[in-house]
């Protein structure tokens, strides 16, 4: 690591907000390893809360009143706002989360949007690199909201903690989560716009849909809310506390085991991807496919004998 790194890292550490964002950057732009690491010689102390569901469920709005209660309680919170689809990155631009704008003023309170364009190695890997450094910060809590539902969410929540999954009348009922494959993720799940029509439906199905399977001994709640009108939140940091509390401290959370497991699997794919995108194909092995005298899949599983 540079002295200049050493320096960046020493700022993130004391809560130097410019330092934050220029450490995401550094970190999600390029391969810092050097950088990644010694941030997380600094960490440990951060609960991460991921919220997931489709566009138009109440994400946003959920998200900014589980910022209020977090703000009652003086914790120091950080909000990753992924959005797959934005062009837009980096914490410049914060599209259309101006929902969260009235804590954008408050110093306890850290919001940084990420999107595919600066995120190379994908959302998921920019999204855990980011939460390295919110992490070295200190701060207690981080919210992470994916927009959408899809493959990238399920990767973006495997980082975290604790899952919720916002439902809401109107988008399919509870048959949207389950297509989706959140269903089996979720630690906790919202049934947010309960003000409106058909809310009681889609807790019905939700309940149903649930009954299938109990993990690990924890059952996840059903919470109603209505975002908008602020009710149900108090219920929903209740269940989130709840689940944390079932976790256990640090060194008995069986799922941060398996997420640090799972971060050097994903660090040792990165590597190998990396090291295969560049590396050379021995001729004869070309010229043998082009004959037909055997196929890319065969000369592959020979090149990893042969290593
Ligand atoms: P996201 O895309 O999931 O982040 O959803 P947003 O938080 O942006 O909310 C989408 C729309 O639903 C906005 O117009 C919100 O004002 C509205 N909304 C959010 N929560 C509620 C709620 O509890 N009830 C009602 N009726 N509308 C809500």
């Amino acid at each position: 690591m540079t002295e200049h790194s050493a320096d960046l890292v020493e700022r993130v550490v004391a809560g130097d907000r410019r330092s934050l964002a220029r450490a995401i950057s550094a970190v999600e732009d390029a391969e810092n390893i050097p950088l990644l690491a010694s941030l997380h010689a600094h960490g440990g102390h951060t609960r991460v809360v991921g919220l997931t569901g489709a566009p138009g469920t109440g994400k946003s709005t959920l998200t900014d009143r589980l910022i209020s209660q977090a703000r009652e309680r003086g914790l120091a919170v950080g909000v990753i706002a992924v959005d797959p689809s934005s062009p837009f990155t980096g914490g410049a631009v914060l599209g259309d989360r101006v929902r969260m704008q009235d804590h954008i003023l408050d110093p306890g309170v850290y919001v940084r949007s990420m999107s595919t364009r600066g995120a190379l190695g994908g959302l998921s890997t920019a999204t855990e690199a980011a939460l390295v450094v919110l992490d070295a910060a200190g701060f207690d809590l981080v919210f992470v909201e994916t927009v959408g539902v899809g493959q990238s969410e399920v990767d973006v929540m495997a980082l975290v903690d604790t899952t919720v999954v916002v439902v809401a009348p109107g988008f399919g009922d509870g048959v949207q989560a389950a297509k989706a494959g959140i269903l089996e993720i979720g630690d906790i799940f919202v049934v947010n716009k309960a003000d409106q029509p058909g809310a009681d439906a889609v807790v019905a199905d939700l309940t149903q849909m649930l009954e299938l399977g109990v993990r690990g001994g924890w059952s996840p709640p059903i919470v109603r809310t209505s975002a908008i009108e602020s009710s149900g939140i108090g219920e929903v940091w209740d269940a989130i506390e709840r689940h944390r509390a079932q976790l256990g401290g640090p060194d008995g959370d069986v799922g941060r085991r398996e997420r640090a497991a799972h971060a050097v699997r994903r660090a040792l794919l990165a590597r190998l991807g990396r090291q295969t995108a560049t590396r050379e194909i021995p001729s004869d092995l070309v010229e043998g496919i082009l004959r037909r005298d055997f196929d890319p899949w065969t000369a592959a599983e020979r090149l990893v004998q042969s290593d």
